[in-house]
């Protein structure tokens, strides 16, 4: 038996065959073939459709984003043509008899490695477009989109690192668990497993020596590992690799009970969210996809707080377009029948990469290119989304809200555009009707003119996750961190107060969309300031049910009152 210590986004226990996942291998077998020229003609194939694709790309993009950001396009393009790199393919094809997903993928490692070693800082950067241009043969050659696994049964996956884009691809159903190397437990993809609802572990690295580091973390990325059974308890942050038969039949009985708790709580299932002393809460869920959905209304979610819509961005390899989306949203709206649906706009950027939007790297993405900066930067995307949103609102209660928000003028500026989008609509004879329109109080400058920003909009959500990570100064993204991001700090919470108090002086709602939402510890204290709404992971949602329930507010408002004031 082997065991690795970890730290754990979401409880739980699973139990199933691990999978090693690596970005790398993930699609390329080295293959015999029989027929090299058989290969040949299938690269030739690929490379004709991946040309026309990139063609089709610079032409979307010189209309959506103009030039000077198309012309990416046509390097790739020039690239994908260079003589160089097909006659490399060709030859390792011929030579060692190899298919051609192998040829591509080691032809587009040497090339990259050769781009990388050259003194020329632009030619440098070159490495980075023959992978992509490597990768995007790769999955015509596999005829499937990146960042999927192959997997015929749900297993535990075990990888160094995951991105957002990768986890978002994943079929959810064939996943028990995550285990990563390396990942803060503030990221994206710590966000998404507790919203799928299953127990993960990241930043296993943390303990280990460099000795250990080298060896791929103790062998938590060897292929040895690859289909042994492993159990995850991310109750006590652990991942046992063949347990003991003994430990197993303990394994086994504690996820029983950690069922059996989650079906008692099942019996709060339509109940209202009132306080002892008659307080009511709005509970809603978190949800990055039409598919978690089920998970929402399973768990009794009273309407959607926070539909993270870039995860649509993410899934694809171009932007999605108006029909896409506004599919998307309609089947959200309507499936909650009535309940609210707040759909917040593309929050890209820092963690949430897409490489179709092109964007340059950044010294600090934390702070830079992301969410409304480039709504208000690129406003054919954003009225693209708004155009969706809206059609889609005429089919439920769609309410819309923006991220990232700094100012005043910034709530104007998208006021300017919903206008114009309204009266484009009007003039097209398309049926819509325009939401509720809220924002994000995510960051310190938000929270200090929320009084002013209160007048503009319906709603506040107040983003902790950021918030944290802007009034602290911690990157959210550096595991290293952990230890010192504390959303439970004193200027967090008051910041949190100051803005519900700022948003009922103007008549507006106020709730909590961040994981911070989710902490029980806090839900009195939420409670007492008054926070209307909480809208987090929809595990969550009955066990603050139940919290709600036994709580008498203006009793437990004295208790706070105390603690604050200390
Ligand atoms: C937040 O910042 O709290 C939030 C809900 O948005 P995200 O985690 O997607 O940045
Ligand atoms: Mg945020």
């Amino acid at each position: 038996m082997k065991t690795y210590q970890g730290k754990s986004v979401f409880g739980g226990i699973a139990i199933g065959k691990i999978h090693v996942y690596k970005k790398d291998e993930k699609q390329v077998k080295r293959e015999k073939v029989e027929n090299p020229e058989e290969e040949i003609a299938r690269y030739m194939k690929a490379k004709e459709t991946a040309g026309g694709q990139l063609q089709q790309l610079y032409e979307k993009a010189l209309k959506e984003v103009g030039e000077a950001n198309a012309a990416i396009f046509e390097v790739h393009q020039m690239m994908l043509e260079d003589g160089g790199f097909q006659e490399s393919v060709e030859n390792i094809i011929r030579t060692q008899k190899v298919n051609a997903e192998y040829a591509v993928a080691s032809a587009g490692d040497n090339f990259a490695q050769m781009f990388a070693a050259m003194e020329d800082e632009y030619m440098r950067a070159r490495s980075a477009d023959i992978k992509d241009i490597s990768e995007r043969l790769l999955k015509v050659l596999g005829n499937e989109s990146a960042g999927g696994f192959l997997s015929s049964e749900p297993v535990i996956i075990v990888a160094k690192d995951l991105a957002p884009s990768e986890t978002v691809q994943m079929d959810k159903d064939k996943v028990l668990s995550f285990v990563t190397a390396l990942g803060s437990a503030n990221s994206h993809t710590a966000i998404l497993a507790r919203t799928m609802g299953i127990p993960a572990l990241v930043n296993v690295a943390a303990g280990m020596s460099g000795e250990d580091e080298k060896k791929e973390y103790g062998g938590l990325l060897s292929d040895e590992l690859e289909g042994k059974l492993g159990v995850v308890d991310a109750n006590a942050g652990i991942l046992y690799v063949e347990p003991e038969t003994e430990l197993l039949k303990e394994l086994e009985k504690k996820k029983q009970e950690d069922m059996e708790k989650k079906e008692l709580l099942l019996t709060l299932k339509g109940r209202e969210n009132v306080t002892l002393d008659g307080q009511k809460l709005m509970l809603y869920a978190n949800i990055g996809n039409s598919k978690d959905l089920g998970l929402a209304l399973q768990n009794d979610a009273g309407g959607i707080g926070l539909f993270r819509s870039e995860f649509i961005y993410l899934e694809k390899e171009d932007y999605p377009t108006e029909e896409e989306q506004f599919s998307i949203y309609k089947t959200v709206a309507e499936t909650m029948a009535g309940k609210r649906v707040i759909i917040r706009t593309l929050d890209i950027g820092a963690d949430k990469k897409c490489d179709y939007f092109n964007m340059e790297p950044e010294e600090n993405p934390a702070l830079g290119y992301r969410a409304i900066r480039i709504c208000l930067d690129r406003p054919q995307i954003f009225k693209t989304q708004l155009r969706a949103l809206f059609r889609a609102s005429v089919y439920g209660k769609i309410a819309v809200m923006y991220p990232m928000i700094t100012s005043v003028w910034e709530v104007r500026k998208i006021k300017e555009i919903v206008a114009e989008v309204c009266d484009e609509l009007k003039e097209q004879g398309i049926d819509f009707s325009l939401p509720e329109q809220g924002i994000m109080i995510e960051t310190p400058a938000a929270v200090m003119v929320s009084r002013e920003l209160a007048k503009e909009v319906d709603f506040f959500s107040i983003g902790t996750n950021d918030l944290t990570q802007y009034t602290l100064a911690i990157d959210r993204q550096n595991p290293r961190l952990d230890a010192f991001y504390d959303p439970h700090h004193p200027a967090v919470l008051r910041m949190i107060e100051m803005v519900v108090d700022n948003a009922h002086k103007e008549g507006i709602w106020a709730g909590i969309c961040g994981e911070l939402g989710a902490d029980t510890g806090l839900t009195r204290d939420f409670l007492a300031m008054g926070v209307d709404e909480l809208s987090v992971s929809p595990g969550s949602i009955l066990p603050i049910r139940k919290i709600v329930l036994e709580t008498d507010v203006k009793e437990y408002r004295k208790e706070y009152r105390k603690m604050a004031e200390s």
